[in-house]
This record gives structure tokens, sequence and C-alpha cells, in this order.
């Protein structure tokens, strides 16, 4: 994301570089700005653009800004709590010329020197998912082992975001699970992978699944419904 500062106003633009001659500014109804720009071209060129077409790009956000729904939820300003391994914490945000994201005295700190929600917004997505790729490969290890007894070949694991599910299968043998999952506490995320590893035995939701899964993971059904609470 870049920004031009226009009169008052702040322009946050995205740049998709493309095969092609010339700079192009669109708006899109959501009200973000995208420029498409040469291969080659250099971002003051492109800024010099966005900064001649400032006028133009507000009024066009101003149109499109009617027909958006209610403002969402202001969800990455201080204050506001965020959800990490089960814990809630309050988000802090700090000026630093160093774009990092820390757990400290119960708070979650965003340290930028842009404190934009936009930019708050990607700073901890960064750091959520990195968070979740040392977490979840730790915990699948250990989900693994309790699997020793069946001689399945370790599943590769992939994090992937899904819609509306923490945990998924593929034909091809790999074991989808979704980053927002690290919301969650590390049992609950023990048991998505439980779960899904006993698919690796036991294809459907049989009643040959379930004892498995019970035998495997005895208070299963806690865990799901804390998971069902906590997110
Ligand atoms: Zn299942």
């Amino acid at each position: 994301m870049h920004h031009i500062q226009y009169g008052t106003k702040q322009i946050t633009f995205s740049i998709a570089n493309r095969k092609r001659k010339s700079i192009a500014v669109e708006v899109h109804p959501d009200t973000s700005v995208q420029i498409k720009a040469p291969l080659d071209c250099r971002l003051e060129d492109i800024k010099r653009i966005v900064s001649k077409r400032s006028k133009w790009i507000i009024t066009q956000q101003k149109f499109f800004e009617q027909f958006l729904p209610e403002t969402p939820k202001r969800e990455y300003v201080p204050g506001e709590t965020h959800s990490y391994l089960g814990r809630k914490y309050m988000l802090k945000v700090i000026e630093s010329e160093e774009n990092k994201v820390k757990l400290q005295g119960g708070y979650l700190v965003a340290y930028s020197q842009d404190s934009t929600e936009e930019n708050i917004k990607h700073l901890l997505t960064e750091w959520y998912y990195k968070r979740a790729t040392k977490v979840f490969a730790k915990v699948y290890d250990e989900a693994f082992q309790k699997f020793n007894q069946y001689n399945i070949p370790k599943p590769e694991m992939q994090i992937k975001r899904m819609k509306n599910r923490w945990g998924s299968y593929t034909s091809s043998g790999n074991i989808l699970i979704n980053p927002e999952l690290i919301k969650a506490s590390s049992i609950c995320i023990d048991y998505v992978f439980t779960h899904e590893l006993c698919h690796f035995i036991e294809r459907n939701h049989s009643k040959r699944f379930y004892n498995l899964l019970e035998k495997i993971a005895p208070d299963w059904q806690r865990w799901k419904l804390k998971l069902e609470k906590t997110i």
C-alpha cells in the first residue's frame, strides 16, 4: 500500500504492475484505489499521476461511499481486543521506525510509523500468519504422535484461508488448516488436527470415525465446544 497526501486527506492506493505502456488510475466500488502501471514504472511517477488525479479520485470515492453498507467495526484501532492462542489482548499502537508486532505486558503491541487502520490490519495479519506457521507445525507434530500405532504416512500440512471451516483434508493427502485458528487455544488447534488425521483412517463421519476420535481424544467434544465459543 502506498499513500499520497491531498490537502487534509490521505489517498491510499495499491499498484499492479502489468505489461502496458501507460498508467491507469481505477477507483473500485469498495472505494479502494488501484494503479495499473508498466513493469518498469517508478514509484515517484505513479505518485505524481495519483496527485494529479486526486480530485477525481475523491469524487469517485464519495460516489461509491453512498452505496456502501454501514461502516464496518473498527477492529484495528487501539483499545480493541484481539485473540491469540485462546487469550484476549488489547491492541496498543506505538509509533516506531520499525514495523513489528509484539505481545508485551498483556497487550498486543503494533509498532509502526503508519497508524492507519489499514496498515495496522496488514501488520497484524502478517504477524498472525507467522505465528500460525510456527505454532501449527509444533501442535501438528504432537497431534500426529498420537497416531503412531496406525502407521499412516504423515500428511503435509498447509495453511489456507477457508471461509467456513477450521480444517480439511485433500484427495491428494494433505491437511489444510485455517490460519484464523491461531486465535484459539492450542488444545483446540490440536483437536482440529486430530479430527483431520482421523480422516486418514476413516474417510467419512461414520460411527467408526467417531469411535476412533473418541479413542484418540476422549475429550474432543469439550475442545470442539471451546473452539466454537472462543472465536
Ligand atoms: Zn471431518
